[in-house]
């Protein structure tokens, strides 16, 4: 496939994708160079070296393709129920259960897409790192920041919880990538959306005060790996956009 038109048959194989796991999805395309450029330079590393010999092919003319799989409603809604003063762990496990439905899903979608393109998927996620590292910015070299190219590419502007945030499905997406030489028409990025709401500041003590701690990402760490849900999660800002921000109906998975 070559040429710029041929992001409708991108967006048709993801479409396709994501209707044999039932779920919905969002593609966006940014130039492979921009999203490059816009990581954090140990993360430039770390696409250096998934790109390998061919990063400089990338860095001509080549795209990133952002994918995004929503939640459904019933998973959202199981975050952080309260209970006798507590929250529902069992009913958070839902959720939970989920995230990595789906993590699963995204690398068999991403793997099977970069086949048939001749591209390169970058997965969902590294899993089961939060536990094993003893600060979060020893995960940052890890991975490649799919926040990046989502935000880029219009998948969502960045909220003020970090996460992207997609005009019908608010932040609760996943995310995972692919890289390709294929230099596809982009997809524009979104003006910032968040305006006055506060719906995920007032979720989270972390994202309130997040201007005055040195680094609230890893207070946010701590506060999943206290919890000890099976797969590293805890959501509730994510409920908050959905169920508690200022653009309320609008949002709708
Ligand atoms: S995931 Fe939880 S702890 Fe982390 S920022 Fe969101 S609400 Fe706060
Ligand atoms: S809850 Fe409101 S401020 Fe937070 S990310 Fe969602 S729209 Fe933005």
């Amino acid at each position: 496939m070559t040429g710029d038109s041929n992001i409708e048959t991108v967006r048709r194989d993801l479409e396709a994708e994501a209707s044999m796991h039932g779920l919905k999805s969002v593609l966006g395309v940014a130039p492979f160079r921009e999203v490059h450029d816009g990581l954090l330079p140990v993360q430039r590393t770390k696409l250096r070296e998934i790109a390998g010999e061919r990063f400089d092919s990338f860095m001509e003319g080549g795209s990133f393709i952002s994918i995004a799989f929503a939640y459904p409603e019933e998973a959202i809604d199981a975050i952080a129920v309260e209970i006798g003063g507590g929250f529902d762990l069992d009913t958070w496990r839902f959720y939970s259960d989920w995230y990595d439905r789906l993590n699963q899903a995204l690398n068999e979608t991403s793997s099977a897409m970069a086949e048939r393109i001749g591209g390169i998927s970058i997965p969902a996620t590294a899993a089961g790192i939060a536990t094993k590292i003893e600060h979060v910015e020893e995960y940052y070299p890890l991975v490649v920041s799919h926040r990046v190219a989502a935000e880029l590419s219009g998948v969502g502007w960045r909220g003020k919880n970090g996460l992207i945030v997609n005009p019908r499905y608010s932040c609760a997406i996943r995310l995972a990538s692919i890289i390709t030489d294929m230099p596809l028409e982009r997809t524009e990025p979104l003006q910032d959306g968040c305006e006055g709401c506060t719906a995920c500041l007032d979720a989270c003590p972390f994202l309130a005060n997040k201007d005055r701690l040195e680094n609230y990402r890893e207070q946010c760490r701590r506060y999943i790996v206290s919890l000890g849900l099976e797969h590293e999660v805890c959501g509730k800002c994510i409920k908050a956009c959905y169920r508690e921000s200022a653009h309320g109906d609008a949002f709708r998975l």
